[in-house]
């Protein structure tokens, strides 16, 4: 996927505040925070959407979980609550179309969100 934004991120070929990386993952600021923390953790594999998981993909999705777990521990931010979303699709707002799951915390947020 020559054209993604965020597989260009993931090969460094685009500058991100980067807060994470490992062999399959990498998490960084979102460019345009909706809240005081916001982070987004990808997988560097290209997958479009929760849409294009299959099977081989279930270990690697929750992966993406526990990492975000792990960066709002290291944020402070575990005891005053966070939220994490994975936007699928148009209706759902999904403008970046590889798998995304973002971490937003920091302020109390809304429910339902609009
Ligand atoms: P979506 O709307 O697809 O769920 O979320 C995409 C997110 O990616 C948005 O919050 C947007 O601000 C963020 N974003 C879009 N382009 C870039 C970029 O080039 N760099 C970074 N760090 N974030 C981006
Ligand atoms: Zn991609």
């Amino acid at each position: 996927m020559t054209t993604c934004i965020f597989c260009k991120i993931s090969k460094k070929e685009l500058p991100a505040k980067i807060v994470f990386e490992d062999s399959h993952c990498l998490a960084f600021e979102d460019i345009h925070p909706k809240a005081p923390v916001h982070l987004l953790v990808i997988p560097k594999r290209h997958i479009g959407s929760i849409n294009e998981i299959g099977p081989e993909d279930e270990v690697l999705l929750g992966h993406l979980s526990f990492i975000a777990r792990e960066l709002a521990h290291q944020c402070g931010v575990e005891k005053t609550g966070y939220r994490t979303v994975i936007n699928t699709g148009p209706n759902a707002g999904q403008s970046v179309c590889h798998i995304h799951l973002h971490l937003l915390a920091g302020r109390p947020m809304h429910w339902p969100p609009g």
